[in-house]
């Protein structure tokens, strides 16, 4: 069986950038080797940048983008404390699930598909949660949230409260700015805007919700005090064994990280804006309709309607096997009826978009 390479422009994987592949086929390094470590330590600080924080617990856990979520709940829900969460995809619903085997009372705030979260309707929904929780870019639907409105609306009603985002879609794709939003957690993965191979679940989390924390979470492994005092260091200066850090990995997200901020991040969102816009007017050129809110697109994921009579299954088999790219269907109901187009990290760039839109013109005969 031979491997092909494809041009992964759905919602799953993106094709990573170059280094960030050649840095996975460098000699290893042993977990707890000084240069390693100093990789580990440059890792934390790029990520910092990316996420605009200044936040001391800023690490890549290890896992997938799913680990972050339930580390975020893991570590602040005490059984029976209120958790409101906006859920407008499949993500949202997801926190709702894992918020409750925490043992929150989950108050979910649920909104039609395709709408970006409304802030009002979230506050409403219970007078003092100890934690409100959203997804930044809900890749089910291709909707932006507005998490600096969120998050600047709960701590001006209760300064206390935890405000969660999820930034599994959005980091390094468009801005994120935790501590200007002041945002208490969040988290992301690698496949996505970052560049890298699925495997790292980037975790940043304030002061504010580090004093929050659940002292002795029911999970052993993703116990942030545990964790923190490897990837950190230890309040005595040294480093305690948790677990053997997926050192291949970090090396792949510590060199994308380095290019990303070698192009600047700004230039890297432009990158991603212009990809994605040429995208939606490409589209709009085959009169194909958009799904998500005008106003709240996503340039890095786009989705859009299956015109009718049009088979989504066939389309996505041709752009395969006669193109090589892969598109995403549409998630939970709409899975026959919307496309899913990722344009994420590597990928956006405007001759993947002009590909894309040359393949689907012929597919669709328009
Ligand atoms: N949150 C969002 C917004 C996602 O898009 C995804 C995955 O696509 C996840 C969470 C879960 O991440 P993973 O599949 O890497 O565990």
């Amino acid at each position: 069986m031979s491997l092909v390479q494809r041009s992964l422009l759905g919602p799953g994987p993106s094709n990573p950038y170059p280094e960030a592949t050649a840095a996975l086929g460098a000699p290893l390094l042993g977990h707890l080797d000084p240069e390693f470590l100093r990789i580990l330590d440059e890792t934390c600080e790029r990520l910092r940048t990316v996420w605009g924080t200044a936040n001391r617990r800023t690490l890549p856990l290890s896992g997938t983008g799913s680990i972050g979520m339930e580390a975020a709940f893991a570590n602040t829900v005490r059984p029976g404390e209120v958790v409101v969460v906006a859920v407008n995809g499949l993500f949202g619903e997801r926190m709702c699930d894992v918020a409750g085997r925490y043992g929150a009372e989950v108050v979910r705030v649920d909104h039609e598909w395709g709408r970006p979260v409304d802030v009002d309707a979230v506050l409403g929904a219970h007078p003092n949660p100890s934690l409100v929780a959203a997804v930044h870019a809900e890749t089910s639907t291709g909707v932006r949230g507005d998490i600096g409105a969120l998050a600047a609306a709960v701590h001006d009603r209760d300064p206390d409260a935890l405000v969660l985002a999820d930034c599994v879609t959005s980091l390094a794709g468009i801005e994120v700015a935790i501590d200007e939003w002041g945002v208490d957690l969040a988290y992301s993965g690698t496949q996505k805007c970052l560049g890298v191979a699925p495997g790292l679940s980037p975790f940043t989390i304030s002061e504010h919700g580090w004093a929050r924390r659940v002292p002795k979470p029911p999970t052993w492994y993703l116990d942030l005090g545990m964790f923190g005092d490897y990837v950190g260091g230890n309040a005595a200066g040294g480093r305690t064994y948790h677990h053997t850090a997926p050192v291949a990995m970090i090396a792949s997200l510590h060199a994308a990280l380095g290019r990303i901020l070698d192009e600047g991040l700004p230039q890297v969102w432009q990158r991603h804006r212009e990809a994605g816009e040429r995208l939606l007017e490409g589209l709009a050129e085959l009169e194909l309709v958009p799904f998500a809110e005008e106003g709240s697109r996503l340039p890095e994921l786009t989705t859009v309607w299956v015109p009718d009579g049009v088979d989504s299954a066939q389309v996505r088999g041709r752009l395969l096997s006669e193109y090589d790219i892969e598109i995403g269907a549409g998630a939970g109901k709409y899975a026959a009826t919307v496309w899913r187009i990722g344009l994420m990290g590597h990928n956006a760039r405007l001759d993947r978009v002009e590909l894309l839109l040359a393949a689907l013109r012929r597919i669709l005969g328009r």
